[in-house]
């Protein structure tokens, strides 16, 4: 699925087959999750093929490789570049973009002293699909921000949503919520969330979330189109007596709720601020509005 004979991947400065790709078993991404990666989306435009905010993607990698203390020399202009070269060869134009640097190696719990950019590319649907999601709260909290840097996005930290996501499926959710150290809703387990009451939406503040680019994509249609949104904390009850809520990621889009729990939501999603924003970010990502947004 994520790739085949003829898949090209960019791995160690160069542009290799996929299958002739390997990887060794000493290094330090594998033994304890310190590699920082993007989860990056390209559109088929009207003006040929659109890396979706590369400059935000390629900044936060280059963030996160900086507090984990992994090497990384690429710009994100020689980034951006080598993407687009790597999708011409692929063929693909709508597609899922994924870059890892990958520690080199060291058995010692500091940071090797070498590393290796991988990019991938694949076509890939919406990661939570398009229907409305029925959502458990997870048993699981986010990590305490003193204990990582949330804002990175590590390898690493990705266990914490894999345990979130396989209890809420083994109890016949479709995805997971977390709440934060202090019982606040934080997020889902690849995506954020914001919640409409009274006409209005509420999203959690940065501090103990993935400050998510489709989040901040989604807080800017806001701004455009007169929405208006309030960061700020709230708990899971609140939330039970929200009219709607919806998800938001590079990979998932805009994905309305259903349910939290057994609280389903009120509000028929057609005629939701989420509805709304889902075909508003549609169009923003294919470039078909106005360019007041900044990339
Ligand atoms: N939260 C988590 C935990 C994530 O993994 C992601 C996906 N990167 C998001 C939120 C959404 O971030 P973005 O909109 O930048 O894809």
């Amino acid at each position: 699925m994520y790739y085949n004979d003829k898949t090209v991947i960019f791995y160690n400065g160069q542009f290799v087959k996929a299958n002739n790709a390997s990887m060794g078993l000493y290094n330090q991404t594998l033994h304890y999750g310190n590699g920082v990666f993007e989860g990056i989306r390209a559109y088929a435009t009207e003006q040929g093929t659109r890396i979706f905010k590369p400059q935000a993607h390629f900044e936060r990698l280059q963030f996160g490789a900086e507090v984990m203390g992994i090497e990384f020399k690429y710009s994100v202009e020689e980034l951006t570049a080598i993407t687009y070269e790597l999708l011409q060869k692929n063929n693909l134009s709508n597609a899922y973009i994924r870059p890892l640097v990958i520690s080199g190696v060291n058995m010692g719990v500091f940071s090797a002293k070498d590393s290796d950019l991988v990019i991938q590319c694949w076509e890939w649907g919406k990661l939570m699909g398009s229907k409305l999601l029925r959502v458990k709260t997870s048993t699981f909290q986010r990590p305490n921000p003193k204990s990582c840097v949330v804002e990175a996005k590590v390898t690493g930290h990705y266990i914490n949503s894999i345990l979130a996501s396989n209890e809420a499926k083994k109890e016949g959710f479709d995805e997971a919520l977390l709440l934060d150290m202090n019982d606040n809703v934080a997020e889902c387990s690849g995506a954020n969330i914001f919640m409409e009451k009274d006409g209005k939406l509420i999203t959690p503040p940065k501090g103990h979330i993935m400050a998510g680019i489709t989040r901040t994509t989604i807080i800017e249609l806001c701004q455009q189109e007169g929405i208006e949104v309030v960061e700020r904390d709230f708990k899971i009850e609140e939330l039970k007596t929200a009219d709607s809520a919806f998800f938001t990621g590079t990979a998932a889009e805009v994905v309305g709720l259903a349910s939290i729990d057994s609280y389903t939501f009120p509000q028929i999603w057609e005629q939701s601020l989420g509805y709304r924003l889902m075909k508003l970010y549609k169009q923003e990502v294919l470039g078909l509005r106005n360019k007041r947004a900044v990339y």
